[in-house]
């Protein structure tokens, strides 16, 4: 099998994402690959039918700054450089798969809560991005359950 060269690794910027990105990191070091960050910030305007309430603009600065700011500690921490870090706005699984393949990557790392259920017919990001990727998708075990990396 030949080695990921670019790796992308998608964050929601909760506590569980620090196990994800340590598989990643060192998924990336033993294949000698680039690892890069993204986050995505739903737009509030999407729950509103894009009739969204002058209030709630402020509102939604306030989300950017802050994910800009948790972002940056976040790759930051893992030494994932500036221009490899992707704050971008939309759907995760859909700006996931178009990052993934305007920047050629070939591993997309995700979390995954492994659920069942009723949670997996409501479906997950995991999920989301598993199908309909143009490249490798690995999705790691996070939550009640998960192994240590
Ligand atoms: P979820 O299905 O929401 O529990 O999320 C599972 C995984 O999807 C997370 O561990 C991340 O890898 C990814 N993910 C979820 N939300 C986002 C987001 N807003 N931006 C980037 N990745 C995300």
């Amino acid at each position: 099998m030949s080695h990921y060269r670019r790796i992308l690794l998608a964050v929601d910027l909760s506590d569980e994402c620090r196990h994800v990105a340590l598989r990643a990191r060192k998924l990336a070091a033993a294949s000698n690959a680039e690892l890069d960050v993204v986050h995505v910030i739903e737009p509030l305007a999407l729950a509103y039918g894009g009739d969204m309430p002058m209030d709630l603009c402020s509102v939604q600065d306030q989300i950017e700054e802050q994910a800009r700011t948790q972002l940056a500690a976040f790759a930051a921490e893992f030494e994932v450089p500036a221009d490899r870090r992707h704050l971008v706005f939309g759907r995760p699984e859909t700006e996931i798969h178009r990052l993934a393949e305007t920047a050629n990557m070939d591993l997309i790392v995700v979390g995954s809560h492994g659920r069942h259920g009723l949670a997996l017919l409501l479906g997950s990001t995991a999920n989301g991005v598993l199908h309909g990727a143009c490249c490798d998708v690995l999705a790691v075990r996070v939550g009640p359950g998960a192994r240590d990396a």
